[in-house]
């Protein structure tokens, strides 16, 4: 199957009262462990990557590549949209929707509202003529994720969401509500009432950035309140090198790197197996 827009998967998610999970993925083990997760798990699944991890994977076209060639060598017949996350600039955008980027996150959420209006309605304008979708940020998540930081949750505004909706007509809404990025430290006061104002004011899938380590009441909550896309990326990174630690501790001999690194990745694909049932979104990739 191609890679598809998360337009479809999201509407269906919002519908049906589950939610898609987004895994930020940072090499070839991590890519085949999420689509080897959502094959078996016949779920849809996006796979997100930063401008960090673009870098890091050799540029965009690489990171289209790798995902296209391995969905068809892996015969991957579930939706997999490829995701863009937090996308810095315009130019950034517009590059992974050049190299077969089927979703976009313009990340315009630590500039004035009206420079974050600005460019996302660019953004979208380059976007869907091209049959991609957009996703735009309010407020600020807490925590660190690669070179994004913040020293604490900013509540996005009512006002500022309606607006941003309405006049740059994005797909979906990251209205930052007390999540962060990278392990909690104590539980997360999440803004569940103001969730449900947004939600109930906007009119689109809500998206939750964060979603590591989150109890999974909250989780539950959220997707009852209107959030649809859920994003995943240090309990990835938590089981991934707690294995490859253990491995090369109680193996001192180990040097043969595809060994452990294989291991890693079971562990990350077990990882992602468990949130898309705590999702929702398992067995909902069959016609
Ligand atoms: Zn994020």
């Amino acid at each position: 199957m191609q890679l598809v827009s998360v337009r479809d998967m999201l509407k269906k998610a919002l519908d049906g009262g589950y939610a898609i999970g987004h895994f930020d993925v940072h090499n070839l083990e991590w890519i085949q462990a999420v689509l080897e997760a959502a094959k078996e798990e016949k779920s849809p699944v996006i796979l997100g990557v930063t401008e960090e991890a673009v870098r890091y994977l050799g540029g965009y076209s690489v990171a289209g590549a790798i995902i296209k060639s391995l969905m068809k060598e892996m015969n991957i017949t579930v939706p997999v949209a490829l995701h863009l996350d937090h996308g810095q600039s315009v130019e950034s955008c517009k590059s992974a929707i050049d190299n077969g980027f089927t979703s976009v996150m313009i990340d315009g959420s630590h500039f004035p509202f009206e420079q974050n209006m600005k460019m996302t309605k660019e953004v979208v304008d380059y976007a869907h003529p091209k049959g991609v979708t957009v996703e735009a940020e309010l407020g600020s998540i807490g925590g660190q994720e690669g070179i994004l930081k913040s020293e604490g949750p900013v509540y996005a505004d009512l006002n500022e969401c309606i607006e941003l909706v309405k006049h740059a007509k994005i797909d979906s809404l990251t209205p930052a509500l007390g999540t962060a990025h990278g392990p909690y430290k104590g539980e997360p006061v999440i803004g569940f009432d103001k969730m449900e104002e947004i939600s109930n004011s906007v009119k689109i899938p809500l998206v939750m950035h964060g979603g590591s380590g989150l109890p999974p009441e909250q989780i539950k909550k959220s997707i009852a309140l209107g959030t649809a896309k859920i994003n995943v990326n240090a309990d990835n990174h938590l089981a991934f090198s707690k294995t490859v630690r253990e491995e090369l501790n109680q193996n001192k001999e180990l040097y043969v790197a595809s060994d452990y690194l294989a291991k890693g990745r079971s562990s990350v694909k077990e990882t992602v197996i468990g949130k898309l049932r705590l999702f929702g979104s398992s067995g909902k990739a069959i016609k």
